[in-house]
């Protein structure tokens, strides 16, 4: 479904990001790792040779998207290894969860640096290229973003942001096809959700239809349809993945 396109997956060297680009890579796109400290370098290299071995592409590239310098840089060494960027997939992401009246000013930052301005700085360096012959950005929002959570203000903020972003750059955009689209997962097992306290996960579940926590495979099939032709009339669109949790 992705021969021969070129993906850009922030934050993929775990997690959601990481299937998202094994996904990619399974449907024949070329996949860029991005990871944004040394201390998961070794991570994102085990991913790469593991897409090489299958008998893909992939290459693994350092970059803090909070930063926007190494936004930039991260596109560019796709475009010089690749030659183009069809796919960029906004994935990056952090919690610092704390109830208003107790949250830090470096909390709430640091949040909308990576969450919100990230995704800015990573479309706006990317769709300098993408706008030549259009492709798909998909960016992670939340069930969050849309209904609230306690402790979470500065993440639901983020990620509402990141839906009013998207829908601004889907209409500036859709005139060159490039359609830009938001996925908002709901519960879904990682390394975000690892941490939280058993008693948090218990009484999520409750609130969830379909009785289960969702996994990293199936935001990646969401994230497949965004990005390939089977959503070529889906733009400016948010796609709740959360068993029925926000309905
Ligand atoms: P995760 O396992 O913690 O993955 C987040 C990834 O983002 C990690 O690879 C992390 O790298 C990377 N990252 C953090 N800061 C970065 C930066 N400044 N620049 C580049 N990469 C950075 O969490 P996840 O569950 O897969 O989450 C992926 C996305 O889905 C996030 O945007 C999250 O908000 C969203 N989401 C998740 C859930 C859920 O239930 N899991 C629900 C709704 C939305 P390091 O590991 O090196 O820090």
């Amino acid at each position: 479904m992705l021969k021969d396109k070129v993906a850009v997956i922030t934050g993929s060297s775990n997690g959601i990001g990481k299937e998202v680009a094994r996904t990619f890579s399974h449907n024949g796109a070329k996949v860029v790792i991005n990871y944004p400290f040394e201390r998961s370098k070794g991570e994102a290299e085990k991913i790469v040779a593991e897409i090489i071995e299958a008998g893909g592409e992939a290459i693994a590239v350092m970059a803090d998207v909070s930063d926007f310098e190494q936004a930039k840089q991260l596109m560019k060494v796709t475009v010089d290894t690749f030659g183009t960027i069809d796919i960029l997939v906004n994935n990056a992401g952090i919690t610092r969860d704390m109830l208003l009246l107790r949250m830090t000013e470096e909390e709430f930052d640091s949040v909308i640096n990576i969450n919100l301005k990230g995704v800015f700085n990573c479309m706006k360096h990317a769709t300098r290229f993408m706008m030549k012959k259009g492709g798909s950005i998909i960016n992670m929002s939340s069930v969050v973003g849309l209904h609230g959570n306690i402790g979470q203000c500065n993440y639901s903020a983020s990620k509402a942001g990141v839906i009013g972003m998207t829908k601004s750059a889907a209409r500036e955009f859709a005139s060159k096809n490039l359609r830009i689209n938001a996925i908002a997962p709901g519960f879904i097992v990682s390394n975000m959700t690892d941490k939280l306290p058993e008693t948090i996960k218990e009484n999520t579940l409750k609130g969830i239809p379909l009785n289960r926590f969702g996994n990293v495979q199936e935001i990646a099939n969401v994230a497949l349809f965004l990005a390939s032709d089977l959503s070529s009339y889906v733009t400016g669109e948010v796609i709740k993945v959360d068993g029925g949790m926000a309905m």
